[in-house]
């Protein structure tokens, strides 16, 4: 996991983001010419803020990207961090996609408010048309697969998050994890899927859930934390 840590300017209240990429050089194509561009962006910010109250901000491992994937350069991420005493949140944001990321420091925490789980339909999609060696008789054709997506979806849906055991982490977001496929969810998705198919498309679907239901399979659950920003007055 990437360490947070800021350094905040309390006369500005600005923000810059310690990263080991800080004293890289950095190249720029431009019109087809790579230019090198001077890139010590911390020795640049301890030069603008010479003088001023500079305090170290840590993260202390909360972290969430309400939407979008964590390497989407325009997800608006959000750290919570502390400078010993007091805590903070660290709103990061691209105005456009060109620009460098933007930090912008509120007061507050980050609050867990609830959890969600979804299925990975695409993942699904994918591994059954492509992949998954199915038996002849046994394939289902795309009409069949997007009922089972729709069923599975349905299921899932009706079920308490919380009680879905977790079998890995995403690396790139700690807000998610992935859920096992509990027996329980899986008798109750064939039940539901005893009403729709035939007897082969069925045995062929057991499988396909029985191969993919745990560590990385694509019929775990997608189980997504939501936090509230708890603001604090200063
Ligand atoms: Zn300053």
């Amino acid at each position: 996991m990437t360490e947070h840590r800021y350094i905040w300017c309390r006369n500005c209240n600005e923000i810059h983001h310690v990263t080991p990429f800080d004293r890289a050089p950095g190249y720029r194509m431009n019109l087809g010419e790579e230019t090198e561009l001077p890139m010590d962006d911390r020795g640049a910010f301890m030069r603008r803020h010479s003088g001023h109250r500079l305090e170290g901000l840590q993260g202390v491992g909360e972290r969430y990207f309400p939407e979008g994937q964590a390497l989407d350069p325009m997800r608006v991420g959000y750290v919570e961090v502390t400078n010993g005493k007091e805590s903070f949140v660290v709103r990061s944001f691209r105005n456009r996609i060109e620009d460098p990321l933007h930090f912008e420091l509120l007061r507050g925490r980050l609050k867990a408010v609830g959890t969600t789980a979804s299925i990975q339909e695409n993942e699904i999609r994918k591994e059954m048309k492509h992949h998954y060696p199915w038996r002849p008789s046994e394939r289902p054709d795309d009409e069949k697969i997007e009922l089972f997506v729709r069923l599975f979806n349905e299921v899932v849906r009706g079920m308490d998050p919380r009680q879905i055991e977790l079998c890995g982490y995403d690396d790139t977001a700690s807000s998610v994890a992935y859920g096992v496929l509990s027996s329980a969810i899986v008798e109750k998705l064939m039940q539901e899927c005893r009403n729709h198919f035939d007897q082969e498309t069925l045995s062929g679907l057991r499988r396909f859930i029985d191969a993919h239901r745990d560590q990385d399979g694509v019929m775990t659950l997608r189980i997504v934390r939501r936090y509230a920003i708890e603001e604090s007055g200063e």
